[in-house]
């Protein structure tokens, strides 16, 4: 895409052609100085969020009590897994709401190691979520047999060369475990290609979701991927700490066991039998009484993600990730910064990472400027990433043209030395 200038007028021009910007209103935004590029770790709170719960709290656990479980409470996680399935390219009954992303992978991972006995290697990659490779890290532990992990290289740090997956994946694998959208690069793997690829080796495949669902389009059924797992409370607005969902392939279902034999995943769990029989349905990959406060919160948002429809989202966030790297290159890289995200838009979620050797510093100073000044809120990932997440149902060009504005201020009048390198406990 070319972008003809970098004035503030073009930015209002491209808002104003932009027919999911009123989505931008169903979002409560406090303080219209503070610029949120961090959608991408934890997704703004939708307006009708806030009644949702009032009503869910007042009404349904106030008046109805116990009953409340009848009253729909039970079927939460399957009628919400049902609506995120619509944005993931999956049928209503291959996906739940529940537990979180890490320990879904980690029921996931055993139950596909389980059903692929003999064979040794787990195939995942250097830019995964660390907690997803932990988890496949104790599940070799735990199962003592001799399974190994192989970490697919990158040779750029910036993406997953095609013939580096081709060397990884092999008669031993058992699971190829990759995240979709990498967490700090935003390298898209062609989802579809690498699922190919692994069961012509015989292995079955898991995708992790928590950086594509909402932001990018699935398609699970038409990749014919046989795993996935995902977060709510980043592109979903979910809120902090909401429960995660899983998909398993229909026909895979009854054929796999996942490791925690709760009551809920049980058959009948009202009948308080002694041994555990599992439900011959995503059902049985299900633990225990779910959270239903927060599933009542995560409805919101992938209703307005339906509305407005995963396509148009990602047209606006391809748009909208290509103009903040066009300010970047005019205004940051003379600075010292280099884009660390691919520069082909179809081969990237949707954030930007920036990197410069001070971006922990200059992350402090957009965080924390003291007001009339703006503020931004990005993140920061080590050793040098800021990571500018753009969520499309929400930021405007705008948004992005000001965050861009006011990194460059921070760096050419060196605001950020007033702030500590001392790492914070949550980065
Ligand atoms: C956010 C994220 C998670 C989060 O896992 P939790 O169990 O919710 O802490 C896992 N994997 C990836 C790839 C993520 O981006």
């Amino acid at each position: 895409m070319d972008f003809a200038n970098t004035q503030i007028e073009l930015a209002q021009t491209l808002d104003s052609q932009d027919q999911l910007a009123p989505f931008r209103d169903e979002f409560v935004i406090a303080d219209p100085d503070l610029i949120y590029l961090d959608g991408n770790s934890l997704g703004r709170l939708p307006k009708r969020t806030d009644p949702l719960m009032q009503a869910a709290i007042g009404e349904a656990w106030g008046q109805r009590l116990i009953r409340g479980w009848n009253e729909g409470w039970i079927q939460a996680p399957f009628e919400l897994g049902a609506k995120i399935a619509q944005l993931i390219g999956a049928e209503a009954d291959e996906v739940i709401v529940t537990d979180s992303t890490s320990v879904n992978l980690f029921k996931l991972v055993v139950a596909a190691l389980k059903a692929r006995p003999g064979r040794t290697k787990i195939v995942s990659d250097v830019f995964n979520f660390p907690s997803d490779l932990y988890i496949i890290q104790g599940v070799i532990d735990l199962l003592e047999q001799q399974h190994r992990l192989e970490l697919i290289p990158s040779g750029d740090r910036l993406t997953i060369a095609p013939e580096a997956i081709t060397a990884a994946i092999d008669v031993e694998t058992a699971l190829v475990s990759l995240t979709h959208v990498a967490f700090k690069s935003a390298f898209m793997y062609d989802m579809a290609a690498v699922t190919e690829q692994a069961h012509r080796a015989g292995a079955l495949m898991l995708w992790d979701l928590s950086h594509s669902v909402g932001a990018v389009p699935v398609d699970l059924n038409g990749a014919g991927v046989d795993l996935a797992v995902g977060c709510t409370y980043k592109y979903l607005n979910g809120g902090p700490g909401a429960p995660a969902f899983l998909y398993v392939r229909r026909d895979l279902q009854t054929a796999l066991r996942q490791p925690i034999w709760g009551w809920l995943g049980a058959a009948n769990p009202f009948t308080f039998d002694l041994d555990y029989t599992p439900a011959p349905n995503i059902g049985r990959f299900w633990v225990g009484t779910p959270p239903v406060l927060s599933l009542k919160a995560i409805a919101p948002a992938v209703e307005l993600l339906l509305a407005a429809g995963i396509d148009r989202l990602r047209a606006k966030s391809m748009a909208q990730t290509e103009y903040l790297i066009f300010l970047a290159d005019r205004w940051l890289t003379p600075l010292g910064f280099s884009v660390g995200s691919p520069r082909q838009a179809d081969r990237r979620g949707s954030h930007v990472s920036l990197r410069h050797p001070e971006a922990y510093r200059i992350n402090r100073a957009l965080i924390e400027a003291e007001p009339p000044a703006l503020r931004v809120i990005p993140d920061f990932r080590e050793p040098d990433n800021l990571r500018c997440g753009v969520a499309p149902l929400y930021n405007s060009f705008t948004d992005i043209h000001r965050a861009m504005e006011r990194l460059k201020t921070i760096v050419t009048e060196r605001l950020y030395e007033a702030y500590s390198a001392e790492r914070a406990a949550v980065t």
